[in-house]
């Protein structure tokens, strides 16, 4: 029996990768693991296989992603309860992550044609004897690369975009989330069970290193920001665009008009869902001075009532666990003060709901991404302050705004992506909206209508439809003609507006 455990990180054992619960540590099930021969094996795999998925052409797709919808909103429950046996995420919170997978799943099934489908552009006075034509065609194969942390609606982002479009996926799942990602691979063979259009290749990092390396013709990539640059580099050796979906260090704003009672409840719900182990989490608050003590009170008692091994699940990665403590110590050491939890709110696998206030800027509890059930409070004096403090780091994921009359513009100042007005992580629910970051939080686009465009790469066609006005483009024009063509630019372009 051979087996291999790098501390911190799931056990390999006899080439299984064995994926157990952070909460119990019972295990959860096993996966192969996949050397560099077979991740290229699944790419030939998935090639041959992209071949007939984008013969099908978009009503084809759309029949077959609507029958795997409809598996996963049969098994939904299933599926949660999964979620919970191996992230130990709480069940209700699986299903809601489900919920929006599913939704995302249907709605590039529907809109793939629309946005990606053949279509005539307008012409050019300059080039009026030629028609313009757009199509957005598959890439071929796409490889996915996601993160544990929700290990169905994040992958599912990039992976129902990537299918709608037309193409193969090979997805490597987190290893700490291999047996919810093999599910949701097994559910599509069951609604699609004509070629492996959709498969997994399972193992720690150097598996998603291998995918970047094995020819595929896309990489999205959804995980922490240091990974994020490796697989840059990666596909650099071979000019494979990829997107990146990194990590992130959200802010949001409490404006002097703003409901504080709404604003603390989304304030714990989104600093604080997923025990804080939320790329889109809300781990720093700015609230103007007159509302700032009801608001801190507001989110004290709320985020008091939360209860570790209930609401809050445990945290998954045991490294993580280290840099929650050091961001509280190191808040704490720096003058703050913790007005709930404090430096014994670490108790391995759980986080107690902690909440920081008076926290110099400069901390790591508020300059990087803690991923734990903790809000950093800092009071400013207006919404100017507060957008400043707010944009100040490199991250640049979603936000959040509560405020009444200058709330929108409040947000779309805010350096991000994504930004939840009077509320906390909307955006991520509704497919229409694009989802994605700006600088150590990424780049690319998955969701709506530029999700869809990641996954297609446009193709342009110009077909003659008569002889040309202005023969230009020949060596065969005549100085007339060029005369012609000097005055025409200068009649349709020299003019001052
Ligand atoms: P991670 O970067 O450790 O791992 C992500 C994936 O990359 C895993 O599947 C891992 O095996 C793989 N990987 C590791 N090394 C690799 C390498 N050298 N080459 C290729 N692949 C490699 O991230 P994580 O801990 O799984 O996820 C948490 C992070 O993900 C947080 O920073 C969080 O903010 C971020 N996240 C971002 C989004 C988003 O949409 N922007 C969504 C969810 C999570």
């Amino acid at each position: 029996m051979t087996a291999t455990r790098t501390p911190g990180l799931p056990a390999i054992e006899n080439g299984l990768l064995i994926s157990t619960n952070p909460a119990s540590g019972a295990e959860a099930g096993r996966v192969p693991v996949a050397d560099e021969a077979a991740v290229a094996e699944a790419v030939t795999v998935a090639r041959q296989a992209a071949a007939w998925w984008a013969g099908l052409g978009f009503d084809g797709r759309k029949a077959r992603l609507l029958r795997w919808r409809a598996v996963l909103a049969d098994r939904i429950e299933e599926l949660g309860e999964l979620a919970l046996l191996e992230g130990g995420k709480p069940v209700t919170d699986g299903v809601v992550e489900a919920a929006a997978a599913i939704e995302h799943i249907d709605w590039a099934a529907r809109n793939a044609r629309r946005v990606l489908g053949p279509r005539r552009v307008r012409s050019r006075a300059m080039v009026l004897e030629h028609s313009g034509h757009l199509e957005y065609q598959p890439y071929g194969v796409v490889g996915v690369i996601g993160p544990w942390n929700y290990p169905i609606l994040t992958p599912i982002g990039s992976i129902s975009g990537a299918l709608a479009a037309g193409n193969a996926v090979v997805f490597k799942p987190s290893e700490y989330t291999p047996i919810v990602g093999q599910w949701l691979v097994d559910t599509f063979a069951e609604a699609v069970p004509e070629h492996q259009v959709f498969q997994a290749v399972h193992g720690l990092g150097e598996v998603g290193g291998a995918l970047c390396r094995a020819g595929v013709d896309k990489i999205a990539f959804t995980g922490s920001t240091a990974t994020g640059k490796k697989v840059m580099a990666a596909c650099a050796e071979t000019l494979t665009p990829v997107i990146i979906e990194a990590g992130g260090k959200d802010a949001m704003i409490v404006d002097a008009d703003a409901d504080v009672a709404a604003a603390a409840e989304a304030a714990v719900w989104g600093g604080m869902t997923n025990a804080g182990q939320t790329c889109i989490g809300i781990e720093r608050v700015y609230a103007v001075a007159p509302v700032y003590d009801a608001f801190v009170a507001a989110v004290v008692d709320k985020a008091g009532k939360l209860r570790t091994g209930e609401e809050i699940g445990p945290i998954t990665m045991p490294k993580q666990l280290d840099i929650i403590k050091r961001h509280i110590d190191d808040a704490l050491d720096r003058g703050g003060e913790a007005v709930l939890g404090g430096r014994d709110s670490v108790q391995a696998p759980y986080v107690a709901p902690t909440v920081l206030v008076d926290v110099p800027e400069e901390s790591s509890a508020v300059r990087e991404e803690t991923f734990g059930p903790t809000l950093t409070i800092t009071k400013v004096a207006d919404a100017d302050e507060a957008v400043t403090k707010a944009n100040a780091l490199p991250y640049g994921l979603g936000g959040a705004v509560f405020g009444k009359a200058n709330a929108i513009r409040i947000a779309r100042r805010m350096r991000s992506g994504m930004v939840a007005v009077n509320s906390a992580l909307a955006f991520v629910g509704n497919a229409n909206l694009p989802f994605g970051g700006v600088g150590d939080s990424g780049f690319g686009r998955i969701h709506g209508d530029d999700g869809l465009r990641e996954f297609a790469r446009s193709k342009s066609v110009s077909v003659r439809r008569g002889p040309s006005l202005i023969p230009a483009m020949t060596f065969e024009r005549t100085p007339a003609q060029v005369r012609r063509l000097i005055k025409t630019v200068k009649m349709l372009y020299a003019r001052k507006r």
